[in-house]
């Protein structure tokens, strides 16, 4: 139908020129009906015809094709298209469902521009329109707007059908191993009873352990199985039997239409449009919080626990989550640990925690090992500032340009050949499948009378089942390269930051939580061991390639302040025949110091003989204090009595009676004994 406003658009100097018809194979109305595209295509050059256009001057374009039904060209139908026109000779351009492409394509929205200027009108189905004109424009975009429209209000209409069909209980939809439709679409347990055990186990180990975890260990332990309904394909409804992973066991512990609650709405997506907007995409946008959930009806069907069970269960998992929380990563903090919270322990594969001296900037990274309740010792410890230098210097060094760019090559050498390996594995499992399913209709269309055959059928078929799930374990098992998929633009902007990140990370604007941030981005841990000779340091990068870095002990606070070596060797000299505190005296009547410039005193005489290992006396006789015994092995009166057991007085006594070997410094100086074993075991015979 062509009205005469649409006729009167045309002028003779429209008829003079070319009538070019475009053939866009991959319109959506013609995927939909395809075999009438041949007979639109016709109809156009009949419309063109119709308005005047003498068949001369009637060019056909196939885009696909690349050639023009008049003349054979050797380029692309759309650049023609846009090439012809703009040289002004076409007088129209014919097409289907312009006003959809206008809207969609910018590369059509151009050539409407182009059109504007070159004075050329567009033809499609329904009418004639003359881009230079306002009006013909506006309606061109408001009629592709309202097909978008359209197509919005098609599914709001499907989903809304949908909703009132949930809210009353009686949408169908996949239901979770266990629960089954009977023949009046009724939820119901699914009548296998192995199928029913194996699903109340699961609730049972976690009522009792009280972890996810701890169920499929359970399962895995027992070697028990998990039943999967296949859904869907020819095997519909087909029953196989699985390890019980992780997942697995959360998504039935999550499920509420095992509590015998019917539920709509849980998980959310979104209807997405690609850049071509033929193409459209269903985003899954994850769980729905319990409360939102768009419809809930309790006791619906018969359930394997009870609602109040669920909803128990549902904070119990909750609860694992924040513990595990406590695991993670954890947010960056406004401290200068560079490491905090990703810092993991080399000994015992533990967090790591940091700590900060009183009033020092120093961090300090120590882990508390298995004992976290009780935390009497540390795995190790160990001061942080040398190991934050070591980690920058080796990301500086790693992003540095050059580096960086050889690095996202080989990073996509790796995913190529990541890729390679999981198609292989896909190839060896499809073709397994492919021969457990001939086993599997060999067996059925064998005559069930003929027993034997049918036996040595099923055996075959059991086989050819068991290397499907040997293989499906085997590649679930195959640790996956997990190096991320950077698209070319991705790799761009970190070339980009790479550029200036010294600049950045050493910008007295940029915060430590900045800092911390810019590692997280591309360091996933680091992992400290404090060895004998060296920490050791490794760094994993968000690629999981890993650094490892070895860097000297870190001096401790005493090293600086270590007693000089001068100082040692008299101690050593005096330890011969002297006692802690008498070398405490002679040092300072020979006016030597500690490390930290104090005088010495008894206590810090021992401890320099104690640190360097400088030999006392008389090893035979065990020590009872430290400074009860002088460097020649001679014991004061006080260590004697209490090794000895009696009072001073008594080994006083003893001394001035000669039943001791003593020696008195002046008349009044202290006694300084010598002991053997045997003298001790004579001292403690019973006096007669
Ligand atoms: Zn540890």
């Amino acid at each position: 139908m062509i009205s005469s406003t649409s006729t009167s658009k045309i002028r003779p100097e429209h008829l003079e020129r070319l009538a070019l018809i475009y053939v866009r194979q991959s319109t959506l109305a013609q995927v939909r009906d395809h075999t009438a595209s041949t007979a639109r295509q016709y109809d156009l050059r009949q419309r063109a015809l119709d308005l005047g256009w003498p068949s001369s001057r009637i060019v056909v374009i196939d885009e696909d094709q690349g050639a023009s039904g008049a003349s054979a060209v050797d380029r692309d139908g759309f650049q023609r298209l846009v090439v012809e026109v703009g040289l002004g000779r076409v007088g129209a351009v014919f097409s289907l469902e312009v006003s959809r492409l206008a809207r969609s394509c910018s590369d059509w929205y151009r050539l409407l521009e182009i059109c504007a200027l070159t004075h050329t009108l567009v033809v499609d189905e329904e009418g004639v329109y003359d881009p230079a004109l306002y009006n013909d424009r506006l309606l061109l975009g408001f009629k592709g707007t309202m097909s978008e429209a359209e197509l919005h209000w098609l599914q709001v209409r499907l989903h809304g059908g949908k909703l009132e069909r949930a809210q009353e209980g009686k949408l169908r939809f996949h239901l979770p191993t266990g629960l089954v439709h009977d023949a009046t679409s009724q939820i119901v347990l699914d009548p296998d009873e192995q199928v029913q055990q194996a699903v109340r186990l699961v609730f049972e180990v976690f009522d009792e352990l009280g972890s996810a975890r701890a169920v499929v260990k359970h399962f895995a332990t027992h070697k028990l199985l998990f039943p999967t309904r296949i859904y869907g394909g020819e095997r519909a409804g087909e029953l196989t039997w699985v390890r019980l992973r992780h997942s697995r066991v959360l998504s039935v512990l999550h499920n509420p239409l095992y509590a015998g609650a019917y539920v709509y709405g849980r998980r959310q997506s979104r209807t997405e449009t690609l850049p071509d907007p033929h193409l459209r995409i269903r985003r899954r946008l994850g769980r729905v919080k319990r409360e939102e959930w768009l419809v809930t009806i309790q006791n619906a069907h018969p359930g394997y626990i009870t609602w109040e069970q669920y909803q128990r269960n549902q904070q119990r998992l909750d609860d694992n989550r924040t513990h595990d929380h406590k695991e993670r990563r954890g947010a960056v903090r406004e401290g200068t640990a560079l490491l905090q919270g990703i810092a993991l322990c080399g000994h015992c594969g533990k967090r790591m925690y940091t700590r900060y001296k009183k009033g020092s900037a120093i961090p300090t990274y120590y882990c508390v090992g298995q004992n976290r309740e009780l935390v009497c010792r540390l795995c190790q410890s160990i001061r942080g500032d040398g190991i934050d230098a070591a980690v920058v210097g080796a990301l500086l060094e790693a992003m540095q340009p050059a580096e960086l760019a050889v690095s996202l090559a080989s990073l996509e050498q790796i995913e190529e050949r990541a890729r390679q390996i999981d198609q292989q594995w896909q190839l060896r499992i499809e073709r397994a499948q492919y021969e457990s399913d001939l086993a599997r209709r060999r067996f059925y269309h064998v005559d069930p009378e003929n027993r034997l055959v049918a036996r040595s059928l099923e055996r075959e078929w059991n086989e050819k089942l068991e290397e499907v799930q040997r293989l499906e374990r085997e590649y679930a098992d195959l640790p996956r390269a997990t190096a991320r998929l950077s698209s070319p633009e991705e790799r761009q902007r970190i070339l980009a930051l790479a550029q200036d990140l010294p600049a950045i990370w050493h910008a007295p604007t940029t915060t430590n939580a900045e800092r911390k941030q810019l590692l997280r981005f591309l360091v996933k841990d680091v992992t400290l061991a404090r060895k004998e000779q060296a920490v050791h340091i490794a760094i994993r990068w968000q690629t999981n390639a890993v650094t490892a870095l070895e860097i000297p002990h870190p001096k401790k606070g005493y090293a600086a302040q270590r007693t000089t070596a001068a100082v040692v060797e008299r101690v050593r000299e005096l330890a011969l025949t002297h006692s802690d505190r008498q070398i405490a005296e002679i040092l300072n009547e020979e006016e030597l110091t500690t490390g930290v410039g104090e005088p010495f005193t008894r206590l810090s005489a021992y401890w320099v003989r104690h640190s360097n290992h400088i030999p006392t006396g008389c090893p035979e006789v065990p020590t009872a204090c430290p400074g009860g015994q002088r460097g020649d092995g001679r014991y004061s009166t006080r260590a004697v009595a209490e090794l000895l057991n009696v009072s001073r007085f008594a080994v006083a006594k003893w001394c001035k009676a000669g039943r001791l070997d003593a020696i008195q410094e002046g008349r009044l100086g202290p006694y300084w004994i010598r002991l053997t074993p045997e003298i001790i075991a004579e001292l403690r015979k019973p006096a007669s």
